[in-house]
């Protein structure tokens, strides 16, 4: 007998073919005479009803408990219930594989997402892990999607990276040196020339400068793999290993980056909306109750269905961060000492505070800040006439903060000669970096999407350790 999906088999009429189902036990309740079984196969957040009767055999239905696996043959009956218009009457039942409720962890009630992290290993059997990871599924197929229609082409850059300068963060090391014994250089240092790759080697913090060699050859790239940061940064938007998405843009500048940004957000927002309802509405509704918990200052204006169908509606706003510091300098958090941060010197760093503070409180939607000053960002930006700023741009989004920060590349080579210089950047580390500006250099631009802080975005969830299946963090690598 063919076996049919949960999803498939909520969408067929009642029938007298004998059918086969196959999942997890989500509940079970009943009576002497009828179990109704809720059984979820993962092909969609909906559980569809087992109905069990007298003719399955009682020690069979004793092991059948949350957790458990079976498999059903039956028909597919028209529901006396209110819940379902089709259930499933079985005929049989073959217990696949059981789960002591004694020792199951997941219980048919609701657990704290702290407890769910500690059990990361199970909680995709639950409805809102299960939404989260179907909707994270199909933004990475988005992406794709996206960027193929635009005839991009995918590059898989390097995930060990030989140069240290790449300028995102700390970084991870990567070697097969002996820890005990290590090898050393004359001067006490570690001998470098005994590891594996003869030379320090690290994880990447970033594609970008790879991608940039493609991008001025193909002419449209993107990467999305892996990357890794070593910060010590225990907050709720930020994993020491996660998943960066990268493209590349010869002869684009800043504008048509930010225009590149905003597409393909929007895409990726319309995207979840059509392909993802079901789970959306489930996680709507998840998040309206956390937020009647949260105080009334701190609520969300809206649910996460309108947040979606907003920013597909809305232009973003841009600004300049000379602008951005003006508005956030006589703000009334800042003028009555609200900011934990306060804004006084021009060339200080945003903190989460101020973008939300720009994006939920003075403009109410998502904002493009622009010309950064050059001290707060990378070698490789590109320097404005005025000599203090960069071609820089963040978008921050309502709820995240920063979810891409990106630029317009310097491709003047002296320019940026001058600006490794400045920031002890040594030029032999980067030869192959400098030689795409001393062979046919061209305007280009680009940015990082940030994967985990769009689905956080597009799920409605608040800790980015609830949107990666295994969460890495300092102190933490279980799993
Ligand atoms: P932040 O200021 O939020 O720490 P960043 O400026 O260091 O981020 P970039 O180097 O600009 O980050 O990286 C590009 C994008 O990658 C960011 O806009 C963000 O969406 C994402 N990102 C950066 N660091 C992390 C992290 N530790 N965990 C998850 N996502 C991250
Ligand atoms: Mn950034």
């Amino acid at each position: 007998m063919n076996r049919i999906e949960v999803k498939e088999a909520l969408n067929l009429e009642a029938g007298e073919n004998l059918v086969n189902l196959k999942g997890w036990v989500r509940t079970k309740r009943g009576s002497k005479n009828v179990s109704f079984i809720a059984l979820n196969d993962g092909s969609t957040i909906n559980n569809i009803q087992v109905v069990a009767e007298n003719n399955i055999a009682e020690d069979i239905l004793k092991l059948i408990h949350t957790g458990a696996s079976i498999s059903v043959n039956g028909k597919l009956v028209q529901s006396k219930g209110s819940g379902q218009a089709i259930e499933l009457l079985a005929e049989s039942i073959e217990v696949l594989g059981v789960a002591n409720p004694e020792e199951y962890p997941l219980q048919p009630k609701k657990h704290s997402l702290e407890f769910l992290r500690e059990n990361a290993h199970l909680r995709f059997r639950t409805n809102t892990f299960g939404a989260i990871f179907r909707v994270r599924h199909a933004m990475t197929f988005a992406i794709h999607n996206f960027f193929n229609q635009k005839g991009f082409s995918n590059v898989h850059t390097p995930i060990i990276t030989g140069s240290d300068c790449e300028g995102a963060g700390e970084m991870f090391a990567v070697s097969t040196l002996d820890k005990v014994n290590t090898p050393l250089t004359e001067e006490g240092g570690v001998d470098y020339t005994q590891d594996f790759f003869g030379k320090e080697t690290n994880l990447t913090v970033s594609g970008q400068l790879e991608a940039e060699m493609a991008a001025l050859a193909l002419g449209k790239v993107y990467t999305f793999g892996p990357t890794f940061r070593a910060e010590n940064s225990n907050t709720s938007r930020h994993l020491a290993e996660f998943w960066m998405i990268e493209p590349e843009v010869a002869f684009a500048d800043l504008n048509e980056d930010m225009d590149l940004a905003q597409d393909m957000l929007q895409y990726l927002c319309s995207y979840a909306l059509n392909h993802c309802r079901e789970d959306l509405e489930f996680l709507d509704k998840r998040l309206q109750e956390e937020e009647k918990h949260k105080k009334k200052e701190e609520r969300q204006e809206m649910g996460l269905i309108e947040k979606l169908q907003f920013v597909i509606e809305n232009d973003f706003e841009r600004i300049t961060y000379t602008e951005a510091y003006d508005i956030l300098r006589n703000s009334k958090p800042n003028k009555k000492k609200k900011f934990k941060y306060l804004i006084e010197e021009w060339g200080a760093d945003f903190q989460s505070e101020h973008e939300r503070y720009l994006v939920e409180k003075k403009f109410k939607k998502p904002v493009i800040i622009t010309d950064y000053p050059k001290d707060i960002k990378a070698f490789y930006m590109r320097m404005n006439d005025d000599g203090k700023t960069v071609r820089a741009m963040d978008v921050l989004f309502p709820g995240i903060g920063e979810i891409i920060g990106g630029s317009q590349r310097e491709e003047r080579l002296d320019i940026l000669k001058s600006r490794m210089q400045e920031m002890d950047i040594p030029e032999h580390e980067l030869w192959w970096y400098l030689d795409s500006r001393k062979f046919g250099t061209v305007p280009h631009s680009g940015f990082g999407l940030g994967f985990e802080r769009l689905v956080l975005f597009v799920t409605g969830m608040g800790n980015i350790r609830d949107v990666i299946p295994f969460p890495r963090t300092p102190k933490n690598a279980d799993f």
